[in-house]
């Protein structure tokens, strides 16, 4: 079964449910018998009669497991997908602006740039490269936190004429707690006070240790004001998505993550997604954490249609009946009928558990007036 009430979970531990619920009360839960029940609750509930769960696995999980399985045939290499990260005012959204507005190749000049999250660009040499445009590593760590592995390689920007900041440390905390392989670029090397051996020193004494000097970080001195070395950057990103031998299967019913989510006045919900493997069309039915819909029409950063996007694609789809989380997991499934029953099955979890949280805290203020 897909959920699991306190009824159900009484009878799988062949308990009383009256037993499960006055339990539930002990804890700070209150629960109806036919109240679904989420994995969390789950766990404690069973932990208090001595039971271990063991959760088997629900179907989208399961569809991002099969892209291990995928034949190595059917494998093609896949764009890396990057996020810049570093303190405040160290240039990353001028550095996110620039390689997006020099990337532009002729038939897209013109075209009003949309701020959709994600963008890919092709570089001097003709591949392409994915940035989430979330900077800040809240949207980072948001994402990870809801199980989101989107990242392949981390920029941390630090500024030339600045010095590594508490920010630019969290940064690569974040970035090494994710395993994310780290590119250094050291910004505003157009600036008179630019000092970027000061810079290097600084990280050398955190461990971050440079390969021109003798370490393992690639780094390049970049300006986002005149565009100087960020072509070079842009390689090195590449050098470093071949070690990672990205692949990912293109024909196959698309896979990933969604990067933001909102309401349009004109056009209904719009979502910005990432495919992570397979291809996504026009026409597709998509499951998006507790929404789903029938995909009606994709546009890409520029706002132009597209009829198909493959692995490593950021595209904003038009067609769900809501908007999911960021860090939500999506992905194609045949049934229509399928996907609206899973989703609003976990709608319905979504709200329980919101009032089911109100309830505590409305009780814990009380309690505290007391
Ligand atoms: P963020 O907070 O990391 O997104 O930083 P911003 O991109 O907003 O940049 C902060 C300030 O630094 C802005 O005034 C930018 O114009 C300036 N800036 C960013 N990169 C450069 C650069 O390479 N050279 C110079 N001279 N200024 C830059
Ligand atoms: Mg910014």
């Amino acid at each position: 079964t897909e959920f699991v009430s306190a009824n159900d979970l009484s009878s799988l531990m062949d308990v009383s449910v009256n037993d499960v619920i006055k339990v539930c009360m002990q804890l700070g839960m209150f629960v109806s018998i036919n109240q679904r029940l989420d994995a969390e609750a789950i766990t404690v509930i069973a932990d208090e009669f001595g039971y271990n769960v063991e959760f088997i696995t629900s179907e989208d999980e399961q569809a991002l497991e099969d892209t291990i399985a995928d034949d190595e045939a059917d494998l093609i290499e896949r764009a890396p997908i990057v996020t810049i990260m570093g303190h405040v005012d160290h240039g990353k959204t001028s550095l996110l602006d620039y390689i997006r507005n020099a990337n532009v190749t002729a038939g897209e000049a013109g075209g009003i740039t949309q701020h959709i999250g994600a963008y890919s660009v092709k570089t001097e040499g003709g591949r392409m490269v994915t940035f989430l445009d979330t900077p800040g590593h809240e949207a980072f760590t948001a994402m990870r936190a809801r199980g989101a592995k989107v990242t392949d390689v981390v920029i941390i920007v630090v500024a030339a004429d600045d010095s590594v900041m508490p920010q630019t440390k969290e940064a690569i905390n974040h970035a090494q707690a994710a395993g994310s392989p780290i590119i250094i670029a050291l910004n505003k090397i157009d600036k008179p006070g630019a000092n970027p051996d000061k810079v290097r020193e600084e990280l050398a004494q955190m461990n971050i240790l440079v390969e021109e000097w003798g370490g393992k970080y690639q780094s390049q001195e970049v300006s986002a004001k005149t565009g100087q070395g960020i072509p070079d950057l842009l390689e090195k990103v590449l050098l470093e998505a071949e070690l990672l031998e990205l692949k990912a299967n293109p024909d196959r019913q698309a896979v990933g993550t969604v990067i933001e989510a909102s309401l349009d006045k004109g056009r209904g919900y719009v979502a910005t997604v990432l495919v992570q493997t397979g291809s996504l069309k026009i026409g597709d039915v998509v499951l998006a954490g507790a929404h789903y819909g029938r995909v009606k029409a994709m546009t890409d950063h520029r706002g132009k249609k597209m009829k198909e996007a493959g692995p490593s694609t950021p595209v904003q789809l038009l067609g769900l009946d809501g908007a999911p989380q960021a860090g939500d997991k999506f992905l194609v499934m045949e049934s229509e009928r399928e996907a609206r029953e899973i989703a609003s099955n976990r709608s319905q979890v979504q709200r329980e558990q919101s009032l089911r949280t109100r309830k505590h805290i409305t009780l814990d203020e009380i309690g505290r007036r007391l």
